[in-house]
């Protein structure tokens, strides 16, 4: 292959139902991939089951111009799977992930291009405000990350979005993770390598609703959670101690109160009371032994997920 067809730049777009808005994206992104690549790029659109005539925009614009790709997925698998084929089909030195509704703006793409070409691997774009956003979706975001930075024991800077660019071995590490139901930019940051950041102000989407409910993305968040940490799973436990040792406390009062020094201090408890705080004990021990549970369920958790021990940036030594 002789350099000038080598591809240095790939963008990857997952779409799903975006027929309006392929378009005026091509429009926009090739002229600047044109420029900041020196025409050495490649645009792979990953159709994610869409209904609309998707497709069909993306195929007749492959047939304009052949550095526009498409893979069509089988059916709508979701963001972070359409997005994780195209990241294994990219052939670029550099790999940058976008949405397909213009929410990501295409002229910071020379910024990440330039943090990318002063040696940072992993460029990820920080979405400063969005105005157009709900204050659902804002607030929800927000205590995403809250609670994700506290559970998960990794820091995701809040604002961090899925529009950043990867170096290629980030991308080979990144393909050899085979997480379903992960999310993409958690994979990346766990995998570690030279991060920098670029913010960015979103726009608002183009054309058609956003196709990712408030019912999918609290799903994505809790999915995310799993497959990152198994923090919830202990936090049983520790409720189960706590009722179980307040229990313990209060039933052994109770005992040397009432039944072994006879009543000095009249509490006058009757048996109800005691027979509540036998099963609040009781519960307490059901809890504590959940959280025993979780104790192996993370051994198996984590062991389950077949993650590399370690990833390797780069070897100085040949053969090693
Ligand atoms: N998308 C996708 N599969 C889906 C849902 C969304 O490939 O099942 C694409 C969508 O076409 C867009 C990007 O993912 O290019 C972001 O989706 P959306 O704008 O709906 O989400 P938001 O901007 O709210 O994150
Ligand atoms: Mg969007």
């Amino acid at each position: 292959m002789s350099t000038s067809d080598k591809t240095v730049l790939s963008v990857v777009i997952p779409v799903h139902n975006e027929a309006d808005n392929i378009q005026p994206l091509y429009m926009v992104l090739d002229p600047v991939l044109k420029h900041v690549s020196k025409n050495a790029y490649e645009i792979i659109f990953v159709d994610d089951g869409s209904h609309d005539s998707t497709a069909r925009v993306i195929a007749d614009l492959h047939g304009m111009n052949g550095r526009v790709k498409l893979l069509s997925l089988s059916k709508n698998f979701g963001k972070e799977i359409a997005l994780a084929a195209g990241i294994a089909a990219a052939s670029g030195e550099a790999i940058i992930l976008m949405d397909g509704d213009g929410q990501h703006p295409v002229d910071r793409i020379p910024d990440l291009v330039s943090a990318w070409k002063q040696g940072w691997q992993v460029v990820v774009g920080v979405r400063t405000h969005n105005r157009n956003e709900g204050l659902v979706k804002k607030y929800g975001s927000k205590l995403f990350y809250a609670l994700f930075n506290r559970l998960s024991g990794q820091r995701m800077v809040p604002g961090s979005s899925d529009f950043r660019l990867i170096d290629r071995a980030v991308q080979q590490e990144f393909i050899k993770l085979n997480e379903p139901q992960s999310i993409t930019r958690g994979l990346i940051d766990w995998l570690g390598f030279k991060r920098a950041y670029v913010t960015y102000a979103a726009h608002p989407r183009m054309h058609g609703p956003a196709s990712y409910t408030f019912r999918n993305l609290s799903k994505l968040a809790a999915h995310s959670f799993v497959s990152l940490s198994p923090a919830p799973l202990y936090a049983f436990g520790y409720l189960g101690l706590a009722i179980t040792g307040v229990s313990f406390v209060l039933g052994l009062a109770v005992l040397i109160e009432q039944i072994i020094l006879n009543d000095p201090l009249s509490w006058d408890f009757t048996g109800t009371a005691m027979l509540s705080i036998l099963v609040l004990f009781l519960v307490g021990l059901t809890l504590v032994s959940q959280g025993v549970l979780a104790l192996y369920i993370s051994y198996i958790h984590t062991q389950s997920k077949g993650r590399p021990l370690y990833v390797v940036n780069h070897r100085e030594s040949r053969g090693l």
